[in-house]
């Protein structure tokens, strides 16, 4: 499974990663659990870290040291090109979880609603399994 790499949709439109089409142009995220548990039950427990709050043009410019910049130039020559990012995942009681911190889901829900930290987020495809 060592290329695992689900596409990623994502409806948190307050991070500083999102692009229009529910699409994320980091090059790389991280999904958690919990911080106080340190585990998951459901998916509310669950979170992206690599939330970033968008606030104002500087933290625009400051997440783009983690931009998807080949799959964005790819997306702009072809057209309907998903721009998605690896996933890194260390909720190891998802059904989807495979050893390596890899997720194996054909593809992930990201969201969460008015955010302002990362753990207001949620992967919404996890599964206790
Ligand atoms: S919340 Fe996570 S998945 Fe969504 S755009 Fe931001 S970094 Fe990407
Ligand atoms: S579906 Fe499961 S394994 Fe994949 S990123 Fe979400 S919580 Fe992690």
């Amino acid at each position: 499974m060592a290329n695992s790499n689900p596409i990623v949709k994502c409806s948190v439109d307050q991070c500083t990663h999102w692009m229009s089409g529910d699409q994320c142009m980091a090059a790389k995220i991280g999904i958690y659990n919990d911080e106080e548990t340190g585990q998951s039950e459901t998916s509310s427990d669950t979170q992206c870290k690599s939330f970033h709050a968008g606030k104002g043009v500087g933290d625009y410019v400051g997440a783009l040291h983690n931009a998807n910049i080949g799959g964005s130039i790819k997306a702009a020559f072809a057209d309907g090109t998903q721009i998605t990012p690896a996933v890194e995942c260390y909720v190891n009681n998802c059904k989807f979880w495979d050893q390596g911190n890899y997720c194996k889901a054909p593809s992930i829900e990201v969201n969460g609603m008015n955010v302002a930290k990362s753990s207001e987020t949620d992967c919404n495809t996890f599964e206790e399994g």
